[in-house]
């Protein structure tokens, strides 16, 4: 069991594998400012076995060289320096390392692993102001070298500690070097980065490349890309490696990590289809073990994509302060399912659709409160979606967010113009989707209360409606009848008085009272009464033609108003109603039937009637002559005596 050591004691007990002779020579070089290819040259040459590879890579097929390339200075020239310090580098470090005195530690697996990682990563960077093309290749390269450090340094105890690793497990190691020997392989890279002046930046990837979760570095920040970069970079790396079987467990975290970064699923199968013939080629020439791939459309085809798979990045659900339904519409399975995962993990409902028509049926069903929608789909992008969504006046509050690369940003009015509510950069930063729902939420949530309000007070305005109806109605009605009452017959008449001014043409009425009423009272109670007075009003109801209306003025006295019927039809007509009356058959106390007459007063307008008061008083006049000349009867004219 060693003791716990210092990385300072382990370097100076040269138990490290390190840069040596013309590698080395060329790594300080690189550090320089203005280097020149004489001076690289001149450091190579120092290495014949370096200096025959180089030349031998510039002559490689793929250089497209006519003539032969014999000298190093020459294959400075055509391969460039930084490819050349590219190889010098690689080159020295697997082959002072291709095999080593750990039984169980895979050297030619390793160099595979590194090799594979330092080409992905190259290929992954396209942010400006992370590091150079070469400078990744480095850092791909030696962004595990604490591995081989360890097994170089420990051989039997770190066999040891190989052989209780299952073989698939890709997690867990660390744990056990740190118990082991007081540091894992990912700290002895960093110190090993740092010690050959590295970058900061770069040795604080190599740290935590392997569980980005652990470092504290700013999401989207340059640092936080170098990091990811080198997290897909060697996970790609070790998918490719994996067995079959494992392989396909694996396909979809690569798929979900690669999308966190950017890159979707169209870009990956691009990547790694570009990738792993480089890595074959570069491994002939380095003389690394690879091996072959099934194409990347084929493979990320197969992988299930769900949040279960997804055991690792399941984060606990947290109770947000708020609660959205979310639509998210993209037509990358990776973006829909990360998106779905930060969503769901902060506590939201979410529904996907992989595009806009696909989308529309959705928010009819779904009614979501906020849509994130992808720019570029098939079948219906970002922008015509949102057109068609604001053609509907009931989704006009729905807010939406449109997702959009980088380069894209300069075409956002048209997006606005489209109907947008604001938009959102891919990669989508995780603290800024917070940030930016919590903005949108307030909106959804001021426009729900609106609404709320505003449907409250359509609701109270329309039972105002309602029940100032009924209030008129009942103002305006008989409650023991429901005939038009005093109020009503009053207003009816003067419209009628006002139209056949106008139009001159006839208007008539007939004041109609029950004989004798109070003795029916008296005889038979007044609930009979009651029944009698609505028989009564529903005969003359039913007897009525179209255009006339009766009204109970009060008591048992009624009018019927007649427009358009002239003095000499009036008579007959309230003949027709008085016998009508007179037909109904009424029942008081064991079972003696009965029944009533009225009188009738008739007047019509004429000249010398100048308002309804002098009409009705007239018909009244009319009523009272029928009762003295013994009532049941109609009288239409006053006798020239009375
Ligand atoms: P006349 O032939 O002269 O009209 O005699 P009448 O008894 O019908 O006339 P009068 O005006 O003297 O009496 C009317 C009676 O009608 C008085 C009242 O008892 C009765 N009456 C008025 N309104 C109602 C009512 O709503 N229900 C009942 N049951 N009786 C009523
Ligand atoms: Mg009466
Ligand atoms: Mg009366």
């Amino acid at each position: 069991m060693p003791s716990k050591p210092t990385f300072e004691e382990l370097k100076s007990g040269d138990r490290l594998p390190s840069l040596k002779g013309a590698a080395l020579e060329v790594f300080r070089l690189n550090q320089k400012e203005e280097v020149t290819n004489l001076e690289i040259a001149r450091a190579i040459k120092a290495d014949p076995a370096l200096s025959g590879r180089l030349v031998r890579a510039a002559n490689a097929p793929a250089s497209h060289q006519v003539r032969p390339i014999v000298s190093v200075m020459d294959a400075l020239t055509v391969l460039g320096l930084n490819m050349v310090r590219q190889m010098a580098l690689a080159l020295s470090l697997v082959d002072g390392n291709r095999n080593g005195a750990c039984q169980k530690f895979d050297y030619p697996a390793f160099w595979s692993r590194s090799l594979l990682t330092a080409i992905t990563a190259q290929k992954l960077v396209f942010r400006k102001g992370v590091g150079s093309a070469e400078e990744i290749f480095v850092l791909g390269l030696l962004g595990q070298i604490g591995s081989l450090a360890l097994a170089t340094a420990y051989p039997l105890e770190y066999a040891r500690i190989l052989e209780q690793m299952p073989t698939d497990a890709d997690t867990g190691l660390a744990g056990l070097e740190r118990a082991e020997f007081g540091l894992d392989h990912n700290q002895l890279t960093r110190d090993m980065l740092a010690d050959w002046s590295m970058p900061q930046s770069f040795y604080k990837a190599a740290l935590h490349h392997e569980d980005p979760a652990q470092s504290s570095i700013a999401e989207g920040s340059r640092e936080w890309h170098l990091l990811h970069v080198l997290h897909v970079a060697n996970y790609f790396a070790r998918v490719c490696l994996a067995q079959e079987k494992q392989r396909q467990t694996m396909v979809p975290k690569l798929i979900f990590r690669a999308a966190r970064l950017g890159v979707e699923s169209e870009m990956l199968i691009a990547l790694g289809d570009k990738v792993i013939p480089e890595w074959q080629e570069w491994g002939k020439m380095y003389g690394i073990r690879t091996v072959a791939m099934p194409p990347f459309a084929k493979l990320l085809a197969v992988a299930p994509l769900a949040p279960e798979t997804m055991d690792e990045m399941a984060a606990p659900r947290s109770s947000a302060a708020y609660k959205l339904r979310i639509l998210l519409v993209d037509d990358d399975r990776a973006v829909l399912l990360m998106l779905r995962m930060l969503l769901e993990n902060a506590g939201h409902t979410v529904i996907v659709a992989s595009n806009g028509k696909e989308a529309l049926g959705m928010v009819e069903k779904h009614m979501p409160q906020l849509i994130l929608a992808d720019w570029i789909m098939p079948e219906m992008d970002g922008v015509e979606f949102c057109k068609a969504l604001r053609q509907n006046d009931e989704w006009r509050n729905i807010y939406v967010f449109i997702l959009t690369a980088q380069e894209s940003t300069d075409r956002l009015v048209e997006a606005f113009e489209a109907g947008a509510n604001d938009y959102m950069i891919k990669p989508v930063n995780s603290k800024v989707l917070a940030a930016r729902l919590g903005a949108a939420q307030r909106v959804v949530q001021l426009q729900e209360e609106l609404e709320f309000d505003r449907q409250q007070l359509h609701k109270l305005a329309t039972e105002l409606a309602v029940s100032n109806e009924r209030l008129q109605q009942m103002a305006l009605t008989d409650v023991l009848t429901g005939l038009p009452n005093r109020r009503a017959a009053n207003e009816h008449l003067e419209q009628q008085w006002a139209i056949a001014e106008r139009s001159g043409r006839p208007l008539s009425c007939m004041m109609v009272d029950i004989d004798h009423f109070k003795k029916i009272n008296d005889v038979y109670g007044h609930k009979l009464g009651d029944d009698a007075l609505k028989r009564v009003a529903e005969t003359m109801n039913l007897s009525i033609r179209k255009q006339d209306t009766v009204c109970r003025l009060g008591g048992e006295e009624f009018l019927v108003i007649c427009p358009d019927t002239p003095a000499e039809q009036l008579y007959r007509y309230a003949e027709r109603l008085r016998n009508a009356v007179a037909e109904i058959e009424l029942h008081g106390a064991h079972d003696r039937g009965f029944h009533l007459t009225v009188s009738i007063g008739l007047a019509s307008k004429e000249p010398a009637l100048l308002n309804t008061e002098m009409l009705l008083q007239l018909a009244d006049k009319r009523l009272y002559a029928a009762k003295n000349a013994g009532r049941n009867r109609t009288v239409a004219e006053l006798a020239p005596h009375s």
